[in-house]
């Protein structure tokens, strides 16, 4: 069951510079001009009026997470006080535990034992890539034996670790890609995001772009890479929790270019489907095949737009006397045939 997260935005905070590629105002909806750090009294107001909202499911578990910034940057004493004013809810039992994002180049012995002592458990990592030159090339500011580092020492400690991929960032390629995913396996993150470079306006990347020094991927070729990846990181038993930015209007306006869409991850997942369901069918087409099943909640991701799935492996001769049932019992993104 998924947990209730309750999010407490602190947009660049802690950061010590702008990642060309990023914005969190417009990746939040908030303008700049509207965050104003936020207080402890505020992080107890927000907690409350989540805990007082009506929920389907009584047991859920609820983590508080501070996203949107590099918490570890922030000076000790305020990481105290946020950290610090979640504390009654843990007491009370209301929250289970803190999650919060940062930068690999923040995390060290002292801020491992901070985070242990206020019951943060998870901790996403803005890894994005482990080649040095994408790193260099993207203003990161930090190495990518840093991010090795610090995802080790993370998982060493105890903590449930994330980490935040991109594909398409300046400087990055197939090849340089596919290094920084085996690399990523090879650590064992508990979890991943993926997200494609987009050029968002008032970003570094726009201004590279617009010099003609930075292509974005289209669609179609992020769609695939992030498919790719996400294929790997299901080899290895690594989640995949999201890909693509949490649409919303204020993004959508400010996309100048790049592989934007609202339903980004549901493009992979219909893919990465249709990929499944294409490889089993092929390798068992010398058997009597009398079902396909797929789980009902996927239907219209595996049908995909205009029911394309379908048309491509009917094409492919495939679906020959096979019932294709949408079954309510099935796993999600598994595919069966019998
Ligand atoms: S990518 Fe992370 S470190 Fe870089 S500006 Fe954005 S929030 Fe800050």
């Amino acid at each position: 069951m998924k947990p209730l997260v309750i999010p407490i935005f602190i947009s660049h905070q802690g950061c010590p510079h702008r990642c060309i590629f990023c914005d969190q105002y417009t990746i939040t909806g908030h303008t700049e001009a509207e965050e104003q750090p936020v207080t402890p009294e505020e992080v107890k107001k927000i907690i409350e009026q989540w805990l007082r909202r009506p929920r389907k499911v009584k047991k859920q578990r609820v983590q508080v997470a501070f996203y949107g910034g590099s918490f570890t940057g922030l000076p000790l004493q305020r990481q105290q006080e946020l950290l610090e004013s979640v504390q009654p809810y843990v007491g009370k039992g209301e929250v289970d535990c803190l999650r919060i994002s940062t930068r690999p180049d923040y995390v060290d012995d002292t801020i491992i034992s901070l985070l242990k002592e206020y019951s943060v458990g998870i901790v996403e990592l803005g890894v994005q890539s482990l080649h040095q030159d994408v790193l260099t090339a993207s203003f990161r500011g930090h190495t990518a034996r840093q991010s090795e580092d610090a995802l080790r020492l993370l998982k060493t400690s105890g903590f449930v670790v994330g980490a935040q991929l991109m594909c398409g960032l300046p400087g990055d390629n197939y090849a340089r890609l596919m290094t920084t995913v085996r690399k990523t396996v090879e650590l064992g993150p508990d979890f991943v995001r993926i997200y494609p470079a987009l050029v968002i306006q008032g970003s570094g990347l726009e201004k590279i772009y617009r010099e003609g020094k930075y292509k974005p991927l289209s669609l179609a070729r992020a769609v695939a890479i992030s498919c790719r990846m996400k294929t790997i990181f299901d080899e290895h038993n690594i989640r995949v929790v999201r890909m693509g930015l949490q649409p919303s209007r204020e993004l959508a306006e400010k996309v100048v270019a790049g592989p934007y869409h609202p339903a980004f991850g549901e493009l992979v997942m219909a893919r990465n489907l249709f990929q499944k369901t294409k490889k089993i069918l092929h390798e068992k087409r010398n058997m009597p095949l009398k079902q396909l099943h797929i789980a009902a909640a996927d239907e219209s991701v595996f049908r995909g737009p205009d029911n394309i799935s379908m048309r491509q492996l009917t094409a492919l001769g495939l679906l020959e006397n096979i019932e294709v049932i949408f079954d309510k019992d099935q796993a999600r993104h598994t595919v069966l045939v019998c």
